[in-house]
């Protein structure tokens, strides 16, 4: 057993700040950004989407699981409309299972 390996405590500024760092919640409806309709760049679905709000970017991922970041959204609206932050998950999967995706 070495003696210099040393696990990162669990509650590491590190640990931590990769909990917070990624946030997303559902957004039903169309998504209008300065009067367009955002739609997936993709297949085209312009409702349904889960927003992700990722460091400084905000991602849009459409029903069929497409993501495209959107670089007229930021965290700034991503607050506005997201409301508080009600439970936080360990990993993006189980973000998207808890959202129904
Ligand atoms: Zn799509």
């Amino acid at each position: 057993m070495s003696a210099t390996h040393v696990e990162p405590p669990l509650d590491s500024p590190a640990v931590v700040r990769q909990e917070v760092e990624g946030l997303m919640m559902t957004h039903p409806h169309p998504l209008v950004v300065d009067g367009d309709v955002r739609a997936c760049g993709t297949c085209g679905s312009y409702r349904g989407w889960v927003v992700i709000s990722l460091r400084d970017e905000v991602w849009l991922r459409c029903p069929a699981g497409h993501e495209q970041h959107e670089p007229r959204l930021d965290t700034a609206w991503y607050d506005r409309h997201s409301g508080p932050v009600t439970h936080r998950h360990e990993t993006y999967g189980d973000g998207l299972r808890d959202l129904g995706h």
